[in-house]
């Protein structure tokens, strides 16, 4: 009989470290789901793995770089135990293919955006001493493990991938491929499996999460496929979807969130500029005027609906006065929140050939005045919240303070209060009487 010390010591242990959007965090969720079939053990170190894997994001040049550090720090580690596989999957592994084995000879394993559900046949390969680079793309299986996700109450459900878009400055319609979205049958049996598993939110992934059901010629759309799973799988407190692009915005859409209370009011919208010349240039396909329809048709149909959103800050070519119109915006649009990122070329997109001519000080000088103008304008619209009443559905131990519970309310806000008994995975009502401007603090009643 094997006991357990002895069964731990002798199974296979990965070491896996994900890197980007949630999408990476569900496709490497995926992959351990897979590994974990066949007996592997997750590590929290490098040094004490026989596997170690990343998977990896390439939307910026910094984690790409992210990436090499890390596989450089390994080149010791790989020349004292050879036998060690060290793979990089994802967009980054997509993105540069067999220059990854150049610049990093001591890889084993070099697996892209549709190879990695084949993680285990892939890493036999690999173990027999053979480099591995697995970059076609084939149709994914979705099949994954459900019980692999990091909180019991909550999952991520991939509904569609890739994107037809190309805007000048983005790799994912390369590293992703074209639109291709799920049934809505099979979207609605894997959160129904999920529901069984003790899941009550769901967030349903795609890079264009608007353009779900476009490709399928059957009439689905994201407005279908949410009123859906709203009808089909009542257990579900909370339904979310990111992350949308704004030519998508339909009344259709903004009906189905305003008829069903428990699809979340939050709706992550990114604007990236608020200069019609940039926007050209960038090719998103609307001006600020029909970003602000869009967004119109969303708010006025959805009480306080709660938004987001993503800037560029440092485009080739963008000019003071850009810059400018894209603070004004920021003021007007009045965003519950805004990442902001600095311009960042990626080698073989249209904007690539522009250079990269705003001077990296400038670009640190426009993120951070955007940063300041969102934190008043979150600081603001909390304040205008303390005294009311909120439901948050409660994800566990606030990492800040452990003495406190934290979770979110429809709208994404992070609310933190006391309890004396863990509520995590349940609905607790709470009266707010504390702000900043990224959380909410409060009493439940
Ligand atoms: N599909 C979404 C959309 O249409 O807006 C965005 C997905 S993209 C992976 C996430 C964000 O990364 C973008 O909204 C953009 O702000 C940022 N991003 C993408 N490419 C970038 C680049 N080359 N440099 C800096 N930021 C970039
Ligand atoms: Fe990238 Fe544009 Fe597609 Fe979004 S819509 S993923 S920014 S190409």
């Amino acid at each position: 009989m094997t006991t357990v010390a002895e069964d731990t010591r002798t199974r296979p242990k990965v070491f896996l470290e994900d890197m980007g959007c949630q999408m990476n965090r569900l496709d490497s969720e995926i992959v351990l789901g897979k590994l974990r079939g066949e007996g592997f053990e997750r590590v929290p170190d490098p040094g004490e793995a026989d596997v170690v894997l990343y998977y990896t994001c390439s939307v910026r040049e910094h984690a790409e770089d992210k990436v090499y550090g890390r596989l450089g720090a390994l080149r010791r580690l790989k020349m004292e135990r050879p036998e060690m596989v060290i793979g990089v999957m994802g967009c980054m592994a997509q993105n540069h293919k067999e220059a990854i084995f150049d610049r990093a000879p001591h890889v084993d394993l070099v697996v892209g955006t549709s190879r990695f559900e084949d993680v285990v046949d892939l890493l036999k390969e690999a173990r027999h001493g053979e480099r591995v680079l697995a970059l076609d793309r084939k149709d994914l299986s979705y099949e994954r493990d459900i019980g692999v996700r990091p909180r019991r109450h909550h999952a991520f459900l991939n509904a569609m991938r890739g994107c037809n878009k190309f805007c000048t400055f983005c790799i994912v319609p390369f590293t992703q491929g074209r639109e291709r979205s799920r049934s809505m049958d099979e979207i609605v049996d894997e959160a129904r499996r999920l529901r069984d598993d003790g899941v009550v939110e769901i967030t349903l992934l795609g890079q264009r999460i608007d353009a779900y059901g476009l490709d399928l010629g059957d009439g689905a759309t994201l407005a279908g496929l949410l009123a859906r799973l709203h009808e089909d799988v009542p257990e579900l407190l909370r339904i979310g979807y990111i992350t949308s692009h704004p030519n998508h915005m339909t009344a259709e859409l903004a009906q189905a969130v305003a008829d069903h209370p428990r699809i979340s009011r939050y709706l992550h919208l990114p604007v990236q500029s608020g200069s019609d010349r940039v926007l050209q240039a960038m090719n998103r396909g609307y001006t600020v005027d029909s970003y602000r329809r869009a967004l119109d048709t969303m708010r006025t149909r959805i009480e306080d609906l709660s938004v987001a959103t993503d800037w560029i800050v440092g485009f080739p070519g963008e000019t003071e006065e850009d810059f400018e119109a894209s603070v004004a915006l920021a003021r007007e649009m009045d965003y519950q929140g805004s990442f902001v990122f600095r311009y960042s070329p990626r080698q073989g997109t249209r904007a690539f050939d522009l250079g990269d001519p705003v001077p990296r000080e400038e670009k640190a000088r426009r993120n951070q005045i955007l940063l300041e103008i969102q934190k008043d304008i979150s600081l603001r619209r909390n304040e205008a919240r303390l005294g009311t009443e909120v439901d948050v559905l409660v994800e566990g131990v606030s990492k800040r303070n452990p003495m406190r519970w934290t979770g979110r309310t429809d709208r994404n806000l992070i609310v933190c209060f006391s309890a004396a008994r863990d509520p995590t995975g349940r609905m607790v009502r709470v009266r707010l009487n504390d702000c900043t401007a990224l959380t909410l603090f409060g009493e439940p009643i």
